[in-house]
């Protein structure tokens, strides 16, 4: 299978580092036009010129924006009115036990993670559907199913974005418009880095132990056993926002590693 997205405009959220930057990679090489988002110009920069090495003549371009606020998504819309491919991937975490997580810490995991991908997509989607051609993919993840007790306003967040893809995809009925989910399982992005690497110092391992320890203790469900790379979470994405994918909407498609035991 050849996917070939030349001609098509994605913009990836959250892509100058992480998932969101492999996302912009892996759809930079099916020839789109790919637009970077980050909330600083200096990385903005840096991931625009590191996405075009591989760029196979689609333009790479970007919008430094903080798509957490109504204004940054302006700001966004503005700087680009219109997309073919929307990847709602911008998104946070941390893990806080619930009594200590203050009003405040929830309001803003529901904004850079939820709210983010509602605006834009407001703001993108009717165009998609009077061309009667788009894609829309909210990257949720495992714990949009499974929620994690050491981070339950996460969970809340993930679980949100299925509700958000869901519902838009039933607006979709009759079009080649498609909206959907898809849910990574623990994955070895820079966010995700930089917490293993914390662990490691505080338990005296290397990182790959840590990597590895974390997997066995709290995700023993995983059936690779082990953090997937960004690029495995990347292909995924890629797919479904092909022309390929034409028959897949409404759906939270995992790349999870088999931690979700149920069947469907
Ligand atoms: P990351 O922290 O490595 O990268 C996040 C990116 O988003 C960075 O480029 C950051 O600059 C950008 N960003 C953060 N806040 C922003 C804002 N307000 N406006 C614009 N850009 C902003 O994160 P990641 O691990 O790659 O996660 C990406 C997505 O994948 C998130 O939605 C996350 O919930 C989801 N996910 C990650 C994992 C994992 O294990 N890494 C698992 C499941 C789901």
């Amino acid at each position: 299978m050849h996917i070939d997205l030349s001609g098509k405009t994605a913009l990836v959220t959250g892509s100058t580092a992480g998932i969101g930057h492999a996302i912009a990679k892996g759809l930079a090489a099916t020839g789109a036009d790919v637009v970077i988002n980050g909330r600083g110009q200096a990385k903005v920069d840096a991931a625009i010129a590191a996405v075009a090495k591989v760029a196979t003549g689609g333009k790479i371009t970007g919008v430094a924006a903080d798509v957490s606020t109504a204004e940054g998504c302006a700001k966004l819309v503005a700087a680009l009115p219109d997309v073919d491919i929307l990847i709602n991937n911008t998104g946070i975490f941390e893990p806080k036990p619930f009594f200590d997580i203050p009003d405040e810490d929830w309001q803003r995991f529901f904004d850079v993670n939820v709210m983010s991908g509602v605006r834009l997509s407001r703001a993108y989607m009717p165009a998609m559907l009077k061309r009667n051609w788009g894609r829309i993919v909210f990257i949720a993840s495992e714990s949009a199913l499974m929620i994690p007790k050491e981070m339950i306003h996460y969970g809340m967040t993930k679980t949100a974005q299925l509700s958000v893809s869901r519902g838009l995809a039933e607006m979709t009925r009759g079009t080649a418009v498609t909206v959907n989910a898809v849910l990574p399982g623990p994955t070895m992005s820079e966010g995700v880095q930089t917490f293993v690497a914390d662990l490691a110092r505080q338990n005296g391992q290397s990182e790959s132990e840590a990597a590895a320890n974390f997997v066995k203790q709290h995700r023993p469900g995983s059936l690779i056993q082990r953090f997937a790379t960004v690029e495995e979470i990347a292909n995924m994405v890629v797919y479904v926002s092909s022309k390929q994918a034409s028959a897949t909407n409404g759906a939270a498609l995992r790349a999870e590693g088999g931690l979700l035991q149920t069947i469907a």
